[in-house]
């Protein structure tokens, strides 16, 4: 049954629909609010579940050959010294860098592509009110157009503005009290394929990690609750991170002046979005504007390719939308529910306070880098364990 859907948000869990449901042979309609197709964002990871998704996508390999080249993770000291490491190598999927590190704007970009030959794009624009009439939905865009649809899938990210209008003060969001920052800095001869992650006494650490676009992209993490920087404008969000880490040592002075420069400033104040259902009537949330894990569980865009796909699945087995909307939400609560289960002190443990703290921690790194503790380590944290089974759901040509 050819649908009329719309798709709000066009990053991985946006483009992953429109791709799925425009080969199942719906009608699909992609809303963005920003001007074009965004390229921005760092490294983000796919494993299990979600690489089997790209696979019957047909793009699993190309995305691994345009993965980031990061070869494992390093903490070091202020002097550059390595005090523990892990390398990708040796331990296949369970290591802090996954086998498929890839940059977030060039996997969009690899999904993007074939789904805009199938899907229509309206980029610059944004949904300003809906109608939920029961057999279908009447959208008005901030344009001032209209349209009307049997389907609309929010994909909007973890602020979403349609997720407030549709299900108003139904997120019932977890705080995590990490705020981060992300942007790119220009390379310097001596970045090598690691990710190196220094930490600063206060909580505060700074990481480095290669890309495969000739730059090295930065991060500035802190451990403290949030006290509304989320909201904040671009530049006050500089300026709060200047002066947390002027101080900070390693290569803190470097990292800031590149910050200064850079064009794909990302800030974030960590929480995950915690939602009682996903979906209302004609509506339906996906990727995290329904489940936001934060990135501190390493699985949100796991979640965002697996998520889409299955909807797209569950609404091609189902005539009837809402046993499919059931269907969709059965598959993925297991696994978003374990998804989201990290736990807060995991990020306090990460980001000591003390000097002591830091040296415990690397004690403990180096430990967790012996075979046995590793995959002792690795079974505790996985953590998609409770991933759909696929088995029974169509595959592109179907
Ligand atoms: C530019 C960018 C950079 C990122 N960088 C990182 C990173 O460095 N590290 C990391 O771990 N995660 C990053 N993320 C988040 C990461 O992509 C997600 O956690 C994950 O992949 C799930 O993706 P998603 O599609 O559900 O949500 P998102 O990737 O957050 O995408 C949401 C999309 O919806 C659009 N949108 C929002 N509101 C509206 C609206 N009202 N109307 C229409 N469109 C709307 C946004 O512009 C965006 O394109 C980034 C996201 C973006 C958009």
């Amino acid at each position: 049954m050819r649908r009329r859907i719309l798709i709000s948000g066009a990053s991985i869990a946006g483009n992953t629909a429109a791709w799925w449901l425009s080969r199942f042979g719906h009608e699909v309609t992609v809303v963005e609010r920003a001007p074009a197709f965004r390229d921005g964002g760092q490294n983000v990871d796919v494993r299990g579940v979600g690489r089997e998704v790209l696979r019957r996508m047909g793009i699993d390999d190309i995305a691994l050959k345009n993965g980031t080249t990061e070869e494992g993770t390093a903490w070091v000291n202020e002097d550059g010294s390595v005090a523990a490491q892990l390398v990708t190598e040796e331990l296949g999927e369970d290591g802090p860098t996954a086998e498929l590190e890839i940059l977030r704007g060039d996997l969009a970009r690899l999904i993007y592509k074939p789904a805009s030959e199938q899907a229509t794009y309206r980029f610059g624009d944004r949904i300003e009110a809906i109608d939920d009439r029961d057999r279908d939905v009447e959208v008005t865009y901030a344009s001032g157009d209209t349209g009307t649809f049997d389907l609309v899938v929010v994909a909007e990210g973890v602020g979403s503005a349609t997720r407030e209008l549709v299900f108003p003060r139904e997120n019932d969001p977890r705080w995590m009290d990490v705020t981060m920052a992300y942007f790119t800095i220009p390379r310097v001869a001596s970045d090598d394929r690691m990710w190196r992650w220094y930490n600063a006494t206060e909580g505060r650490s700074i990481s480095l990690r290669p890309d495969n676009h000739g730059t090295t992209r930065a991060n500035l993490t802190i451990q403290k609750p949030s006290q509304g920087e989320q909201d904040w404008d671009q530049e006050l969000q500089k300026v709060f991170m200047r002066d947390r880490f002027a101080d900070a040592g390693w290569q803190a002075d470097r990292v800031l002046a590149g910050m200064e420069e850079t064009d794909d400033f990302y800030f974030d104040v960590l929480r995950q979005v915690r939602m009682p259902r996903w979906s209302k009537g004609r509506v339906v949330l996906t990727g995290d504007v329904a489940w936001c894990a934060t990135p501190l569980a390493g699985i949100g865009t796991t979640l965002a390719v697996t998520g889409a796909y299955v909807l797209a699945a569950e609404l091609q087995r189902n005539s009837d939308v809402d046993a499919a909307l059931r269907g969709y939400e059965a598959a993925m609560r297991p696994m978003v529910e374990e998804g989201q289960g990290v736990p807060k002190f995991g990020s306090k443990m990460m980001q000591p306070q003390s000097r002591l703290g830091i040296h415990l921690l690397h004690g403990v790194l180096s430990l967790a880098t012996k075979p046995l503790v590793r995959s002792a380590v690795a079974k505790l944290t996985t953590r998609d364990s409770k991933a759909p089974d696929l088995s029974h759901y169509p595959g592109a040509g179907s």
